[in-house]
């Protein structure tokens, strides 16, 4: 039995030994194509040389020098590439280690930002219904995922939450999808005048919803107009592009095919690709400057803060990303695997939707394709499709369906951006054959 306190105590966990590229290998030798990066996390496979080296020379160097002593070379090269491709006014990196990390310094930052800025009656934070930012008390508060909140409830943070735009659960038959669009966002309009415009801090979305919904876009126009509203109230567009960002959708960041810039950005999984664990936090000029005239210093901190050896990795993932050619690999591939997916899997009986940007794709599964009715969730279609895909050597992400209309079962495919036509269509052919196991049964 593992001594590691994984998610389920009761299946031994199969032992990854070696990556191979788009593979990874079990201890027996089994080769599994990764399908979805594990949590569309490993952008450029499991065995770049690239990063590697750069790892090794960082390693030659230096590995670690905690931030209230030095800053370092690596740290100061990413804070200053990220930024050079950031969009809108980002203007500040902090460097953490991961997705939950990011997300719970944004919501601080915040708050601080309200404080220094003689606002502090603001501190309330509007999100989304179905959504997910993060397994810390802040970030789990926000996130709008029933089944992940509820064993915590009641959460010490206090938070508010409005519709996801997921069109194709909530758009009318006969709703244009620029009408859609506005309705949805006008709802964040509507809970600020609820709420009382002076009292609310941010509001926190994911461009392209990630775990909780498989890969969902927001329809055109739908984040223009709650940067609108955002701007109209004083209050923060925080996004979290911690599983969409960093190339995923077919641009370094998802919220530029979308035609805003956030106030406050969370980015993780890809900007390590799996060789270090990193993650940042993005932040305007106005933020850091009214922080600096206020308190002085930003309030947090963390011992593994800017680390130089996650940010050594993370600057030649970027490197690979955008000199190498990545980030348009990832939309030229993304465009031809959902093409091949709709071929394939368009006209299956319980597959309701295939969506997504770039090389993050959703295919959502129902019972019903005219209703849109899921699966009963006992059946746990999502964990057998894992299941069954495993054995077929085969990773595909998982995410639960609900019977309250929210979302049928889905699995999310994310596979690295170095994936080749043949492993598209070994991907496909492996999934087919546990579309046919799973639902022959
Ligand atoms: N935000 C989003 C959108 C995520 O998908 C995740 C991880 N699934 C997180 C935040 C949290 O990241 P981490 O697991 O690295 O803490």
């Amino acid at each position: 039995m593992s001594k590691i306190f994984h998610r389920s105590s009761t299946q031994i966990p199969l032992q990854a030994v070696a990556g191979d590229g788009a593979y990874l290998i079990d201890q027996n030798g089994k080769r599994y194509l990764d399908g979805c990066g594990g949590a569309a996390v490993s952008c450029l496979g499991h065995s770049d040389e690239f990063v590697k080296q750069a790892m090794h020379e960082q390693l030659d160097q230096l590995a670690y020098a905690h931030t209230g002593f030095f800053t370092s070379e690596p740290a100061e090269t990413l804070a200053s590439n990220l930024i050079a491709h950031a969009p809108g006014d980002l203007d500040r990196v902090y460097l953490v280690s991961g997705g939950s990390e990011a997300m719970e310094s944004a919501l601080k930052l915040a708050r601080q930002y309200f404080i220094d800025k003689g606002e502090p009656h603001r501190h309330k934070v509007i999100a989304r219904h179905q959504s997910y930012h993060g397994n810390t008390l802040g970030a789990l508060a926000t996130g709008g995922n029933k089944w992940r909140r509820a064993p915590y409830a009641p959460m010490l943070f206090e938070t508010f939450h409005i519709s996801p735009c997921y069109e194709y659960r909530h758009r009318a038959p006969n709703e244009s999808s620029e009408h859609y669009g506005k309705r949805v966002a006008n709802e964040l309009e509507a809970e600020i005048l609820k709420l009382g415009p002076e009292s609310v801090m941010a509001f926190v979305a994911e461009p392209v919803v990630g775990a909780t919904a498989g890969a969902v876009p927001a329809v055109e126009g739908y984040f223009k107009r709650i940067r609108e509203i955002c701007d109209q109230y004083g209050i923060l567009l925080i996004l979290d592009e911690v599983m969409c960002g960093m190339g995923r959708t077919g641009t370094l960041f998802a919220c530029e095919q979308d035609g805003v810039a956030p106030d406050i950005m969370g980015i993780a999984k890809g900007l390590g690709a799996g060789y270090q664990p990193i993650g940042a936090m993005l932040c305007t000029r106005e933020i850091a400057n009214t922080i600096r005239d206020g308190a002085g210093y930003f309030k947090n901190g963390h011992t593994y803060l800017g680390h130089p050896m996650a940010a050594a990795a993370a600057n030649a993932v970027l490197h690979r990303l955008k000199q190498d050619g990545l980030v348009d690999r990832s939309k030229q591939m993304g465009e031809k695997f959902k093409s091949a997916l709709q071929d394939r899997f368009g006209d299956h009986p319980f597959v309701g939707d295939i969506r997504g940007r770039g090389l993050f794709i959703g295919i959502e599964i129902v019972e019903d394709r005219e209703t849109k009715e899921p699966f009963d969730p006992a059946h746990k279609v999502h964990a057998h499709l894992k299941q069954k895909a495993m054995e077929n050597g085969l990773m595909i992400y998982p995410g639960n369906g609900t019977k309250d209309g929210i979302s049928g079962d889905h699995i999310l495919l994310a596979p690295p951006f170095i994936i080749t036509d043949d492993q598209i269509g070994e991907l496909i052919d492996k999934l087919g054959q546990t579309f046919d196991e799973v639902f022959a049964a």
